[in-house]
């Protein structure tokens, strides 16, 4: 009786240490979220090919803020973003006001998309990759509007919702990403490839109240929101497999948040997929895991958040010469045309065209027990191994199109080697490439450098 006494005594003492009795927890974390379903029908984005709006709806689309503050008051807002993505010209305006009002660090306010395919066209973002008519541009630019609007209540409610949290780690694994990349004789085209490079890992943060009861769950995945490619479902708007796989969570954890974090999965698709009844599979895959996760030991995350950010140039091939921008310019191909004359215009205007893209980075270390490393664009999954390889001491957690999303980010493999996500992606983003091949070593070795300054000495 007495060792059932001293076990039972030595489990509470445990279970204390776990719920931060003895020590205050050093985080507060602040969330909340807003519904940004658009009304009526709206074009969505992500595919050239769709060829009307989408006028029914599957799930609510949401954005998502979870604030993080220091002791000494520094703080950091993921924001999870149920839409395609954003163009710097689309979110600028936004950060510089949360940025201003909330007296935040640069790089402090990461707005994550998550990639969903199904979400409505935004203003200045892949603009031209879908084709509107006076009416439907109408109902995007009123869409933006009241989005911009929500996401920026989303942070400042988070922002005023700070309580003290306790952290946990954890990761599980979803099997459902599929390399796409197929090389068929000298060119690489679309399908699936099994023997293609994925990231399958599902990292899991949880985020508990000093009370012990979950406030929020955080998760990521590496993959696109392309579950739904075909049919009448093609024109419904769904927050895809990753609102699902929330909405899972949230079931199994009332009270509970669920926000999902976009990984580095650009060159891979979920498969199999067509309907929104894949999307809803994959969602409950993706939430397996993270249950999972959530049953096994995590690993305590303690301690205040350090960020290191900055913004990096990526060189491009040099551009075409003049008479090949003239030939564009007469191609059939709307979007190869469009991008021609953008350029030819600027020639004659004098104007410089663009030689380089730029964009941020960060690192964001808790403690000792985890390192979020973010990046814009819509990077390919090469980018996720290596980080992960080479950064594995300080638990890194590899997040894609935050900030914002100029293009494709493809390894020099995959520049190498061709296709979408290194060339003809780039037409729909409006600009010639590709990329120099040099551009991996320069932002592995840049996100390296920003995750070894935070390290504790
Ligand atoms: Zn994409």
């Amino acid at each position: 009786m007495g060792t059932v006494r001293a076990v039972l005594a030595g489990l509470l003492t445990i279970q204390a240490a776990a719920l931060g009795a003895a020590e205050p927890p050093t985080l507060q974390v602040g969330l909340a979220t807003r519904d940004i379903t658009p009304q009526g029908p709206i074009n969505l984005a992500g595919y050239a090919s769709r060829k009307k709006p989408a006028d029914k709806t599957d799930t609510p689309l949401l954005v998502q803020a979870l604030a993080l503050r220091n002791p000494d008051g520094e703080r950091f807002v993921f924001v999870a973003l149920d839409n395609c993505e954003v163009s710097r010209a689309f979110i600028q305006p936004v950060i510089r006001d949360l940025t201003a009002r909330h007296q935040l660090a640069a790089g402090a306010v990461a707005v994550v998309s998550s990639h969903t395919h199904s979400g409505p066209v935004l203003d200045e973002t892949l603009a031209d990759m879908t084709e509107t008519q006076p009416a439907e541009s109408q109902q995007i630019a009123k869409y933006s509007r009241l989005l911009r609007e929500r996401l920026v209540e989303a942070a400042d409610a988070a922002l005023a919702d700070f309580q003290p949290a306790l952290l946990d780690a954890g990761a599980g694994r979803a099997t459902f990403a599929m390399n796409r990349r197929v090389y068929q004789g000298d060119k690489v085209v679309f399908g699936d490839n099994p023997d293609g490079p994925v990231d399958w890992e599902v990292p899991v943060l949880r985020i508990r109240g000093t009370n012990g009861a979950v406030r929020a769950i955080l998760f990521g995945y590496a993959c696109h929101g392309t579950s739904v490619r075909s049919g009448d479902d093609w024109y419904v708007v769904s927050g895809e497999y990753m609102a699902y796989a929330r909405q899972h969570l949230e079931a199994v954890h009332p009270g509970a948040t669920a926000l999902y974090l976009t990984g580095m999965g650009a060159d891979c698709d979920p498969a199999p997929r067509g309907r929104l009844v894949d999307a809803r599979r994959h969602g409950l895959e993706l939430a397996g895991a993270v249950m999972g996760a959530l049953d096994r030991p995590m690993r305590p995350v303690r301690g205040g958040f350090k960020i290191a950010h900055e913004e990096v140039d990526l060189p491009l091939a040099d551009p075409p010469p003049r008479e090949q921008l003239e030939k564009d310019a007469r191609s059939a191909d709307r979007h190869v045309r469009l991008r021609a004359e953008s350029y030819l215009k600027r020639l004659d205007a004098g104007q410089p065209i663009p030689l380089s893209v730029k964009l941020p980075l960060t690192a964001l270390r808790i403690g000792d027990d985890l390192t979020f490393l973010l990046m814009g664009g819509e990077v390919v999954v090469d980018y996720a191994r290596r980080l992960k390889r080479l950064l594995a001491q300080d638990h890194p957690w590899t997040v894609g199109y935050a900030y914002e999303v100029p293009c494709y980010i493809p390894s020099a493999r995959v520049i190498k080697e061709g296709g979408y996500e290194s060339d003809s992606s780039l037409i729909y983003y409006g600009f010639y490439g590709p990329f120099r091949g040099s551009i991996e070593d320069q932002l592995v070795n840049r996100m390296a450098s920003l995750a070894a300054s935070l390290r504790s000495r």
